[in-house]
């Protein structure tokens, strides 16, 4: 059994993305450059937003945090997107999620111009995805692809389940599960029975919130699983979606939370906004 140190992956792909980023400024004089918004005043959104902005700074990417109140309106959101997405210092524009509720997420998500989607969830960048075309992929998913291919997992043939249908986890997932050749089934709160499906995969990768859903009994013998939960305790503990202590010796590689998928995505998203300022220097050149 195989513990994934998802902090050292991370501080990996940051080392790899401040060195490419210099590389960037003193060649070609580009600094990559991400925006990010937060409307509202959610505690874990906050803590999100700084942890991206001293992630950005520790690479040498330009950052700058759009707070908004709570009431800003639909319309006062679209404005300063639309002036980000005419800003030429910034590659990236990143909405954080969840908006209020009188706020259409949908609507806020495409008006992002698709070349600085960094997050992926622009409709474009979805379908070119699905589409197995480059683009920027959403940063969680990404991340469980860069800890296959760290580990030298072959996702060629095996059979994999993904727990969870969300826009930002499940879905993607199963698509990059797909176009690497996996044969992926896609369960979710209908599912009539989850075990039937777990207990013959060779992957796992659960995406659900529901803390320590995934039991031993649950797996086979040697299957990889993959822990995108995050969930707070009453204790204040956070805590995975799979049990831990109860999976981990049947297991022949697992990721533990925290310290596992969590800490990949803001590398992801560095390597996203690095991606969209050197397609920004391709374009400047033509
Ligand atoms: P979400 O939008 O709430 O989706 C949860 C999914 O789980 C839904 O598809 C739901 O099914 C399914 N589900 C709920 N109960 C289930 C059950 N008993 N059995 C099987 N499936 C069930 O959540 P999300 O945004 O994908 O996030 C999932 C978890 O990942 C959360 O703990 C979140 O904090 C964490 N997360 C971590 C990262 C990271 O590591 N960086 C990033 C994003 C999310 P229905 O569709 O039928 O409702």
């Amino acid at each position: 059994m195989k513990i994934l140190d998802g902090k050292a992956l991370s501080n990996k792909i940051k080392e790899e993305v401040k060195k490419e980023v210099q590389e960037l400024q003193n060649e070609k004089n580009i600094r990559p450059g991400l925006a990010v918004v937060l409307v509202g005043d959610d505690p874990a959104s906050a803590t999100y937003v700084a942890s991206k902005g001293r992630a950005c700074e520790n690479a040498g990417i330009y950052s700058i945090e759009h707070k908004m109140p709570e009431s800003t309106s639909q319309e006062e959101l679209l404005e300063l997107i639309d002036k980000m997405n005419k800003d030429p210092k910034l590659d990236g524009i990143l909405v954080q999620l969840p908006l209020p509720e009188h706020i259409d997420t949908r609507t806020v998500l495409e008006s992002i111009d698709p070349l600085k989607d960094v997050d992926g969830f622009h409709p474009y960048n979805v379908g070119r995805m699905v589409s197995n075309l480059d683009t920027f992929l959403p940063a969680t998913p990404f991340g469980v692809m860069r800890m296959f291919e760290e580990n030298n997992i072959d996702l060629i043939g095996k059979d994999a389940v993904v727990i969870g249908r969300s826009d930002i986890v499940g879905k993607p997932m199963a698509s990059l599960l797909t176009n690497a050749g996996a044969t992926v089934t896609v369960c979710h709160s209908k599912t009539k029975d989850l075990n039937f499906y777990t207990q013959k995969a060779d992957i796992i990768v659960i995406a659900v919130g529901i803390p320590h859903l995934l039991k031993a009994n649950m797996i086979k013998e040697g299957a990889v699983v993959i822990d995108v939960g995050i969930n707070r305790l009453d204790t204040g503990k956070l805590t995975g979606d799979a049990d831990f202590e109860d999976c981990k010796d049947k297991c022949s590689l697992i990721t533990p939370v925290p310290g596992g998928v969590g800490p990949m995505t803001i590398g992801m998203l560095l390597k996203n906004t690095l991606k969209a300022a050197k397609l920004r220097e391709k374009r400047e050149k033509k």
